[in-house]
C-alpha cells in the first residue's frame, strides 16, 4: 500500500481562512488598495505570445536584487515567500534536525520544516510578545539546523533590534538563520547588509504586501553565494510566473506608490489602535501593516457579527483573545471602528453578543445617510 512521508501524517491542511469571501478582507495582510497602476498598466499590455513563452527569472532578478542592495548571484526569486522558506526547509534539514520559532509566529514554518522532517523546538515570547534573545541563544544545540526569525513579527507586529539577530547568527553558526523580511517596507530594519557577509544568513522578501502584489506570487531569498548556489539547484526553473516578471520592474520604481501606501498604513495603523484602545481592547505596538488586538472574552461573537457585517479579521487562537487587524485605508479603518463601537454597546447594554439583527454595515438597515457614511471601496 501506498504510504506518505510518516512526518506528513501529523501535518493538519492547510485552508485559507472561511472570512476571506467578505466584502472587507482584513484577516491577510493584503494591500486593500490594490497594486501600483504602473503594474496594472504592464500588466494589460501584455499580449498572447509573450504569455506562451517560458519566463527568464534572471532578468528578474537583477532587477530585484538591485532593489534590494545586493548582487544578482545573491538571490533567488521565489513564488511568494512560501516558496522561499520552503526552499531553505528542503535545502538544509535532515530528518530528525531541530529547527527553532518564537510563538506566537508565522504558521508555515513550523508546517514547512515538519515536512522536510525536522523537529520543531518552540522558545515562546516574552511577556508583551518580546523576542526571547537569551532564550533562543541557550535553545541552540549542535542538531539546530534552522532559526526563524520575523522582523516584524507576525501577527504581533514586534520589532527585533537587528543586533540582537547577529548576536544569534553568531551563536548559531551551524544554523541558517532566516530572517523572514515580509514586513520591511512598514518597518524599515533589515539584516539584508548582513547577506554574504554572515554566510548563515537568510533574508525573505515578498512584493505580496507593500506593493500590493499578493496574487501575483513573488518572494526572494537573499543569502551568501555559496548557499544561493546550492539551493538554485533544487528550485525549478519556471517558478516565477511571466506576469510578475514583467510587472517586476514597474513596481520597483514605482517608489512612491510604495511610500504613499506605507504612509497611510502608518497613520491609519496609530489611529485605529488608539481608537481600540479607547474601547477598552489592548493592543501591541505594531511595526507592519496589521495590529495585535485583544478583544476579551466574547471574541468569537465579536467576529461572528462582524463576519455578517461582511468584514473579516483573524482569529488568533494562539494569543488568549486577541485577533490580528489588517490595517486598510481611513475609511475602511473608521467603519470597522463603527461597527465595533455598535457591537460593544449591544454587548454591554443588552449583554447580547449575537444580535439577531447585525449592527448596520454597508448592507445593514441603517439609514442611506448613515449607510453612504460607512460604504466600502472594495
Ligand atoms: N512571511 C510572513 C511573516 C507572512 O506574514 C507571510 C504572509 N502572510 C509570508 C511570509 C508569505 O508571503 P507570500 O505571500 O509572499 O507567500
Amino acid at each position: 500500500m501506498l504510504k506518505p512521508r510518516k512526518c506528513l501524517l501529523d501535518i493538519r491542511e492547510y485552508h485559507s481562512p472561511l472570512g476571506s469571501a467578505a466584502k472587507l478582507r482584513l484577516d491577510m495582510n493584503e494591500n486593500t488598495t490594490g497594486c501600483s497602476p504602473r503594474v496594472l498598466a504592464k500588466l494589460q499590455s501584455m499580449d498572447a505570445k509573450k504569455l506562451a513563452l517560458y519566463p527568464p527569472r534572471e532578468p528578474g532578478e537583477q532587477v530585484a536584487a538591485a532593489y534590494m542592495g545586493v548582487g544578482p548571484a545573491n538571490v533567488i526569486l521565489t513564488n511568494g515567500a512560501d516558496e522561499a522558506i520552503d526552499l531553505v526547509c528542503r535545502g538544509y534539514l535532515e530528518p530528525g534536525d531541530d529547527v527553532i520559532i518564537v510563538p506566537p509566529t508565522f504558521a508555515m514554518y513550523e508546517v514547512l520544516a515538519k515536512a522536510a522532517g525536522a523537529n520543531v523546538v518552540r522558545v515562546p515570547a516574552g511577556e508583551d510578545w518580546v523576542f526571547p534573545l537569551e532564550e533562543v541563544i541557550q535553545a541552540v544545540t549542535p542538531r539546530t539546523r534552522i532559526i526563524f526569525i520575523t522582523n516584524p513579527n507576525n501577527p504581533t507586529g514586534v520589532a527585533i533590534n537587528r543586533f540582537n539577530i547577529v548576536k544569534i547568527a553568531a551563536a548559531a553558526q551551524d544554523a541558517a538563520i532566516l530572517v523572514d523580511e515580509a514586513y520591511f517596507e512598514f518597518c524599515g530594519q533589515s539584516m539584508m547588509d548582513q547577506v554574504g557577509k554572515m554566510k548563515n544568513v537568510f533574508v525573505v522578501r515578498t512584493f505580496s504586501k507593500a506593493f500590493g502584489m499578493a496574487g501575483m506570487r513573488l518572494g526572494a531569498l537573499a543569502g551568501s553565494i555559496e548557499h544561493i548556489s546550492v539551493l538554485r539547484r533544487m528550485c525549478p526553473p519556471f517558478n516565477v510566473n511571466t506576469c510578475v516578471l514583467e510587472c517586476l520592474k514597474e513596481a520597483v520604481m514605482d517608489r512612491q506608490f510604495v511610500a504613499d501606501y506605507v504612509k497611510q498604513v502608518r497613520e491609519t495603523r496609530d489611529w485605529t489602535q488608539q481608537q481600540l484602545e479607547e474601547l477598552g481592547f489592548k493592543c501591541w505596538p505594531s511595526h507592519g501593516n496589521f495590529v495585535l488586538c485583544r478583544l476579551g472574552d466574547h471574541k468569537q461573537a465579536i467576529l461572528e457579527t462582524l463576519q455578517d457585517c461582511g468584514v473579516s479579521l483573524r482569529d488568533r487562537p494562539d494569543c488568549p483573545g486577541c485577533v490580528r487587524i489588517t490595517i486598510g485605508t481611513q475609511k475602511e479603518m473608521e467603519h470597522v471602528l463603527y461597527l465595533l463601537k455598535e457591537i460593544n454597546t449591544r454587548i454591554a447594554t443588552a449583554n447580547d453578543p449575537a444580535p439577531e439583527n447585525p449592527p448596520a454595515g454597508p448592507e445593514g438597515e441603517a439609514s442611506p445617510e448613515a449607510q453612504a457614511a460607512h460604504e466600502i471601496k472594495p
